[in-house]
């Protein structure tokens, strides 16, 4: 295909959800499409929630290849969709629609996508680390389920409302050790932790002043990882680094459980490399 041009074959794939207009989704699958010379285009649908399920009959009447999912839809799709991955029932939520002929099957590829991010950027052997997660909310429901999937041997899980740390660790005790703790119960496990993962929201932009953890728990030897990527780099992240541990942000993620979707609905390798470069490039030149 002439690069760019759509025609009658085009097969089109979008994220549906409200608001949307921030999206950076779309340059980077069309960015995408485009390196491989694929016949394929990404676009962004505005859906309230009360045009959801017309919107997921629209992916079948009009043959869509897929949509990736967004706030607030995530959870909601689900009864609307022929068939839940695994994983995405762990996770409770779906991120990813592949369509197979009008067969409609939901993904989420957020916990695929961070594990991917942590292990090609930080070159961690995650099969001997102790890992806590921050928040129990559903990006922690995802990377905790992948994490244990990748043979972590032990998840400790602290969150604000401890529980729903305890729910979440009762169900991932099914694959791996895990243990729900309350944000005061810190203190006692610290000093066996390999791994810290933010999954809450403290310290996004706006509130970029603010961190999930106390800095007098932060030392040289930890991996200190944020899935949040507004700002790029957290105050946490900001702290870990000046107390000599390794941070680890949260754009990877957001590059690699698009680079999963994008290999789930083409079955090719996702670019990731011109993916990464048109996303920071979007980031950068933002009003
Ligand atoms: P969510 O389901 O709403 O969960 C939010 C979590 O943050 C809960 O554990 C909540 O605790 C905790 N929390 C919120 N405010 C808090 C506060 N003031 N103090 C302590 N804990 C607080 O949200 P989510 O979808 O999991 O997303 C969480 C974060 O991950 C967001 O920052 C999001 O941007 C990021 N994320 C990044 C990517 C990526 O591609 N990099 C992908 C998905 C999500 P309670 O249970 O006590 O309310």
């Amino acid at each position: 295909m002439k690069k760019g041009l759509l025609n009658s074959q085009t097969v089109l794939y979008g994220v549906l959800g409200d608001p949307i207009g921030h999206s950076r989704s779309p340059i980077m699958h069309n960015r995408a499409f485009r390196e491989l010379g694929l016949n394929a285009a990404y676009t962004a649908f505005h859906v309230s929630a009360d045009r959801l399920h017309g919107a997921v009959e629209g992916i079948r009447a009009l043959g869509l290849g897929g949509v990736n999912v967004t706030i607030p839809h995530k959870v909601e799709i689900m009864p609307y969709l022929d068939h839940i991955d695994e994983g995405a029932r762990v996770a409770g939520a779906v991120n990813t629609v592949v369509n197979r002929g009008g067969v409609l099957t939901g993904y989420n590829t957020d916990g695929i996508g961070y594990v991917r991010s942590l292990k090609e950027e930080t070159g961690v052997d995650l099969t001997t680390a102790r890992v806590l997660i921050l928040g129990a909310g559903g990006a922690a429901r995802g990377v905790a389920y992948e994490l244990a999937r990748e043979g972590v041997p032990c998840i400790y899980i602290a969150n604000r409302t401890s529980k729903r740390a305890n729910e979440l660790a009762a169900i991932i005790d099914k694959y791996t050790e895990a243990i729900g703790l309350g944000m005061d119960e810190i203190g006692d496990i610290m000093h066996e932790v390999t791994i810290v993962i933010n999954t809450t929201s403290v310290g996004m932009s706006p509130n970029v002043n603010e961190t999930p953890l106390s800095a007098d728990y932060l030392h040289r030897g930890l991996i200190v990882s944020d899935l949040i990527y507004n700002p790029r780099v957290t105050k946490l992240l900001q702290e870990a680094e000046a107390c000599g541990a390794r941070p680890h942000g949260g754009l990877g993620m957001f590059i690699f459980q698009g680079a999963c979707a994008f290999e789930l609905w083409t079955g090719k390798p996702a670019p990731i490399e011109v993916m990464r470069e048109i996303v920071l490039e979007s980031l950068q030149n933002r009003g």
